[in-house]
């Protein structure tokens, strides 16, 4: 099984871009989902609070429970409390869930405003809080995600248009419904940064933090640095000549004599099978035939591998994105604080 390094560096270095941008370290809330990306949840929150962030952002309630000692404020997108915690605050995705609420939750609105992916219409806010109020909640914040903040178009701006136009409308509600003061946000990592004046209560930060943003040329942010790079160990090596053929199905044919090796990381272990006969690591050195379960075969002698520094890199031969290469990779991967 091959191992994860984590470079405290640079995810310190990614940390402090962004809190220019949200001008405080206190308006961090950083996404911690899906085993903090693949990179290790435990580790991430451990790193995170050495640096000072407060707040983070997960998907579950169980993921909640792991690192709650870690934050003084998590918010959960999709779940349904089990237990009660002061630290914990709950996502109503949909009008149709607040009463699977206990009365007494911290809760947090979620608003569609273009993505019609969660979230309540801006037709129905009236109702929504009437609801939350019936039903006893505590109502924080109402927030909305961007479905098109990464990409160079207008949406960005028509959705942020449109929820300015629920802040309006939600500051009213929460006079007549007793929810003041109510906080606002909006902001993933690409739209953090497409704001020139954030002046929200906090951004949802994930992809920048770990620094592997996919953005088109326009939309760069610079100086974000890859936290995580993976490397495995070789488990045997053998000399092979010209047209032997290598891995299940004998699918690449050697081109010149060499010595081929087969590392310990495989497709059991989150590297993904498409990657086969389509990668080189970034020190050029060529993936040959089919990925195994555990096993990937790589024309070196190298007792150890860096499989990649940057999932981004990987992301391009793999016709996908850094979020995928990342959360593939399995939690039951060794992983190292350096
Ligand atoms: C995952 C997620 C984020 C973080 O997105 P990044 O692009 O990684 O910054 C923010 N908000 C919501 C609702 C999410 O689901």
């Amino acid at each position: 099984m091959a191992s994860i390094i984590l470079n405290k560096n640079n995810f310190f270095n990614n940390l402090d871009i962004i809190a220019k941008h949200t001008k405080a370290k206190d308006k961090i809330a950083l996404v911690l989902k899906d085993n903090a990306y693949g990179h290790g949840v435990v580790e991430m929150a451990t790193m995170a609070q050495e640096y000072g962030i407060k707040k983070c952002i997960v998907q579950t309630e169980k993921e909640a429970l792991l690192i709650e000692s870690f934050f003084e404020y998590i918010l959960v997108l999709a779940d349904f409390p089990s237990v009660m915690s002061d630290k914990i605050h709950y996502t109503i995705n949909d009008l149709y869930t607040i009463h699977n609420f206990p009365a007494g939750t911290k809760v947090e609105l979620k608003v569609d405003t273009g993505m019609h992916r969660n979230g309540v219409k801006s037709d129905a806010l009236y109702t929504a809080f009437a609801r939350i109020k019936e039903q006893g909640l505590i109502l924080g914040a109402v927030f909305t995600h961007h479905r098109s903040a990464d990409e160079l178009t207008s949406e960005w701006f028509w959705q942020k248009e449109n929820f300015k136009k629920v802040k309006t409308q939600t500051r009213e509600l929460a006079e007549i419904f007793g929810f003041t003061p109510l906080r606002f946000h909006s902001c993933n990592s690409a739209a953090l940064f497409r704001e020139s004046a954030f002046d929200e209560d906090m951004a949802r930060v994930g992809i920048a933090a770990y620094g592997c943003m996919d953005l088109p040329a326009a939309l760069a942010v610079k100086g974000l640095r890859p936290v995580l790079s993976l490397k495995a160990l070789k488990i045997s090596s053998r000399f092979l000549k010209k047209c032997e053929r290598v891995g299940y199905g004998g699918t690449y044919e050697i081109t010149e004599d060499c010595v081929v090796s087969n590392y310990n990381f495989g497709y059991g272990d989150g590297f993904l099978r498409t990657l086969s006969n389509n990668y080189k690591t970034q020190q050029n050195i060529p993936l040959i035939g089919r990925i195994s379960m555990d096993n990937s075969s790589f024309v070196s002698e190298d007792e150890e591998l860096l499989i990649f520094e940057n999932a981004s890199y990987v992301a391009a031969f793999a016709g996908t994105i850094s979020y995928e290469i990342l959360t593939s990779l399995k939690s039951e991967l060794k992983r190292e604080i350096v």
